[in-house]
């Protein structure tokens, strides 16, 4: 996983994403608008509209309706071979890690690094550096594919390959820092250690992701992306209400050029203590409607009092904890197996990085319904929030429409359950026009005035 997609997801919990093609206009050109774009719902459907014989069904068939057949197929097509590329990078990554174990090129690294200093911490820093830019040469197909051509084939991504490269580099970089002060104190920890190396790795892991957490708003995300106050008065006005109503302060609300790489709409809360804030990108500042946009705003505030970043790091804790029991008897098996053959000498030898790395992804491969599902429940419980804190179940309905640009809008039962980290466009909808048809009495009166 690259940093900049940890930065995109991950830990900072990431939100209502949807994509944009358009200009700053919310008014589309006729016909320059690409047939697979998302129509944005100008006008509610008739059967969304209230009335007496509202029904939340047939609303969620009318907005699903709105959806052209050829943007449908697009945005299927997308998500499912995302399903794909989950698998494809699990075993590219297993290949690597073999490779690097049974061609005993993590032996030759440490070799050198032994070679290079006598000074321990400083011997891992060096394996670190060479396994960093090894394994990141040896990936560089994929994710060359997967995040560069890939997006733009489907109409995502704004960015030519040099800044796009220039980008991965900072991500490089970013990694390199983070191993290179985490991995010494690790290793330090597992030699001095040995039997109860576990449970305090698992102490040190959960530091190093708080700290990243903590920085990820204030250090990373500037360097890519510039990061500002939210200002336009237009939009500031309903959504600085609703943020007072719900007991947000006013400094907490930001706004990103994510236009710089994406055409995806997105919002998030992320940061942890006082570096805590939620943060508007300006595709959907540019084309989400007014409904839309507090709607997405309320789901973000839902985020943030409903304190998820912490839950879900408490929730990251036990799954770090069984991870390092889990991994400490595989270490101990595998290597009484192919310690030899791979010339690795203990858990302590930091030429067992690939092995660590190998053990971690088949673990969070087997995890992914798991993780899934503990980020999509809280993105249901932002969803409630939000539609509560907005009254905006329209919008939120069109921020669901957006948002299936490039996620499947109904998924089947368990295909929802195992791949989706956010609820489906289609429950999305449906739930708002759940919420609709039990205050109607809202929106009869806004028509009445
Ligand atoms: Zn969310």
């Amino acid at each position: 996983m690259t940093i900049r997609r940890l930065l995109r997801c991950g830990l900072v919990t990431c939100c209502l994403l949807a994509h944009c093609l358009a200009a700053a206009d919310s008014e589309p050109v006729a016909g320059k608008k690409p047939l697979t774009e998302m129509p944005s719902v100008i006008t509610v459907p008739l059967a969304a509209q209230p009335s007496d014989h509202f029904d939340p069904e047939a609303a969620t068939n009318a907005y699903l309706a709105e959806i052209p057949a050829a943007a449908r197929a697009r945005s299927d097509a997308y998500f499912e071979g995302g399903y794909w590329f989950m698998l494809w990078d699990f075993l590219y990554g297993v290949v690597v890690a073999l490779l690097l174990l049974n061609l005993r090129w993590s032996a030759k690294m440490r070799d050198l690094a032994e070679h290079i200093t006598r000074f321990k911490p400083l011997q891992t820093m060096a394996y670190w550096v060479q396994y960093l830019l090894l394994t990141s040469i040896l990936i560089f197909p994929l994710t060359v594919y997967e995040e560069y051509f890939r997006e733009r084939k489907y109409g995502l991504a704004t960015q030519t390959f040099a800044p796009w490269f220039l980008d991965q580099l900072k991500g490089l970089a970013i990694g390199s820092v983070f191993g290179l002060i985490a991995l010494p104190i690790l290793f330090g920890i597992v030699r001095r250690l040995p039997r109860t190396w576990w449970i305090w790795g698992a102490v040190v892991m959960m530091a190093f992701q708080i700290l990243f957490v903590l920085i990820a708003p204030v250090y990373l995300v500037p360097i890519f992306n510039k990061v500002t106050p939210l200002k336009d008065p237009k939009i500031t006005q309903p959504i600085l209400s609703m943020a007072r109503a719900n007991g947000i302060s006013v400094h907490d609300v930001y706004q990103i050029d994510a236009s710089k790489q994406t055409t995806r709409m997105s919002a998030n809360v992320s940061g942890f203590g006082h570096t805590m804030r939620i943060t508007l990108n300006d595709n959907l500042l540019k084309r989400g409607s007014p409904e839309e946009i507090q709607a997405v705003m309320g789901h973000e505030m839902g985020h943030y009092i409903l304190y998820h970043v912490y839950t879900f790091l408490m929730f990251l804790l036990i799954v770090v904890v069984a991870g390092f029991a889990l991994l400490r008897w595989a270490l101990e098996w595998s290597l009484k197996r192919w310690g030899e053959k791979w010339q690795i000498r203990g858990i302590g030898d930091t030429a067992v990085l690939p092995l660590v790395v190998l053990l971690g992804t088949i673990f969070f491969f087997l995890l992914t319904p798991v993780m899934n599902s503990a980020i999509r429940i809280q993105e249901y419980q932002a969803d409630m929030y939000g539609v509560n804190a907005s009254r905006q179940p329209d919008g939120m309905a069109q921020a669901a429409i957006h948002l299936g640009e490039y996620r499947k809008m109904s998924p089947g039962k368990w295909e929802e359950w195992i791949f989706y980290d956010h609820p489906s466009g289609r429950s999305r909808i449906y739930r708002a026009m759940q919420w609709k048809a039990e205050n109607l009495q809202l929106f009869k009166e806004a028509v009445s005035k």
